[in-house]
């Protein structure tokens, strides 16, 4: 398998070549030139793997520069009922007929970013050891990507975390979870500033590029193909569960911000996965809705970007939304450019409306989209408590409430449970006058000691602090 950019960019590259990279060298995203397809008889053979075997079959048909032994040993070490609680690693439980919750938050932070970050975290170490290489990760984070991020590189050789923070804006559950880490590897700053700050903060850094070479600056966000990948899996895994014998049809919710989710969806769709229909599930922050409503994708402002209670759906414009658009536009890198670099940089919107490409999201590619406002989380999490005695996180919420709106008769409806209630308890006792329970291993965690330096609204503080943290 070979990888190129969304933006015309065409030279071959290879798995391991792009797992260390962000963005392609023209400013697009990494995409592989075409996607594996997978039959009712392979589909057949995989229904009754582990997931970690599971795991492993879907990554060998992207990854062709690791030795096959060896990539199936990252994924049994990183699949384990330890480390995500149940056997089944992803267990699907069902709410209502044909309605269904995949849980993908059992893993260490509880939250789903742990599916793909703790994969990335033996792939990176993995790749790192066999170049002789050290990376250092610099990061912002208003919360669960941080967290993902540190617990899937803590003690890793060969990498340090720098993850930078709005200073005491996240909740006291997520603060306590990343600053209670003693690993000597991961180094959190708590700068004093909002989460805007924090990302000037990063790219500043990255945008010195002689900094970025000589310290090994790295990222993990979610434009990184791996951890796209690695999500690809539970879209099978979810399908298998919700199907059993049958062979009915699934469709997917999936709570959304920066389309990392949901993009996962698209590529195993695109493989041949039965999905039906694809729900984007957004909060007051609805670029994406508004996308698939009117074929509008207007980027916001930082002003125009609302503060919700389910703030890892608070986005301005979503980060991955380029590598659908290249699929819809028949794959052109020309229009894609057109549209991303041009029409954003001049105006900060395109609009698809009237371009026949766009009635596709829907027919070709099974694309659909709600919006849920605070008090629709407040409702719905108090309906599934009433009528299935089931607490859902928030952004679970505004899952559940998009998916009503989208059930085919016949058609099974999987909604990805993205994180567990005790992150985002604050809403949670507004809507319900308690505290959710917390998994006993998080029992009193804001009381350990805390691993934290603050530092100022500066790059060059940044810059100085990791020059002093890099041996
Ligand atoms: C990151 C996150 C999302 C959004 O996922 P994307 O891949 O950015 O669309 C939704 N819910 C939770 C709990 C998250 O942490």
């Amino acid at each position: 398998m070979r990888y190129f950019s969304t933006r015309g960019d065409q030279t071959p590259r290879r798995f391991c070549d792009i797992l260390l990279e962000g963005l392609a060298p023209d400013g697009g995203l990494y995409l592989p030139t075409h996607y594996p397809q997978v039959d009712a008889t392979q589909l057949a053979q995989w229904r009754t793997l582990s997931y970690a075997d599971l795991a492993f079959e879907i990554l060998s048909l992207y990854i062709d520069d690791i030795p096959a032994e060896e990539l199936h040993a990252l994924c049994v070490k990183t699949y384990t009922p330890e480390v995500f609680g149940t056997d089944e690693i992803v267990p699907l439980r069902e709410l209502e007929d044909g309605v269904y919750l995949e849980a993908l938050s059992n893993g260490p932070t509880l939250a789903f970013k742990d599916m793909a970050m703790q994969l990335l975290g033996n792939l990176f170490e993995y790749e790192l050891g066999r170049r002789g290489e050290e990376l250092n990760i610099l990061g912002a984070t208003s919360g669960d990507t941080g967290s993902a991020a540190e617990y899937a590189m803590r003690g890793k050789k060969g990498v340090r975390v720098f993850m930078t923070s709005p200073d005491g804006r996240m909740s006291p559950f997520q603060q306590a979870q990343m600053f209670s880490l003693q690993d000597a590897n991961i180094h959190n700053i708590a700068i004093d500033g909002v989460f805007d700050d924090c990302q000037d903060i990063v790219k500043a850094v990255s945008n010195d590029l002689a900094f970025k070479r000589k310290y090994k600056i790295g990222t993990v966000n979610s434009i990184n193909w791996a951890r796209l990948l690695a999500q690809v899996v539970y879209y099978f895994a979810g399908y298998f569960q919700a199907t059993g014998s049958n062979d009915r049809q699934v469709s997917f919710t999936v709570p959304s911000g920066n389309f990392g989710n949901v993009c996962a969806g698209h590529v195993a769709r695109m493989m041949g996965l039965p999905i039906h229909t694809l729900v984007v599930a957004t909060n007051e922050n609805d670029v994406l809705d508004e996308f698939f409503r009117t074929g509008v994708y207007r980027v916001r402002s930082a002003a125009d970007t609302h503060e919700t209670s389910s703030p890892s759906m608070d986005i301005s414009k979503a980060s991955n939304f380029e590598r659908f658009v290249f699929d819809l536009l028949g794959r052109s890198g020309e229009r894609t450019r057109a549209l991303f670099e041009t029409e954003i940089g001049r105006t900060g919107r395109f609009d698809l409306s009237a371009d026949p490409a766009f009635a596709l999201a829907a027919t070709r590619f099974g694309f659909a989209s709600s919006r849920s406002t605070h008090a629709d989380r407040l409702a719905t999490i108090r309906d599934t408590d009433k009528r299935f005695a089931t607490l859902v996180d928030t952004h679970t919420a505004d899952g559940l409430k998009a998916a009503r709106e989208h059930i085919t008769p016949g058609v099974a409806m999987v909604v990805l449970e993205t994180a567990l209630p005790i992150k985002f308890a604050a809403t949670l006792v507004e809507a319900l006058g308690h505290e959710p329970s917390r998994p006993a291993r998080f029992e009193g965690i804001e009381a350990l000691p805390k691993r934290v330096v603050k530092l100022p609204r500066d790059a060059e503080a940044v810059k100085a602090y990791i020059a002093a943290h890099c041996d």
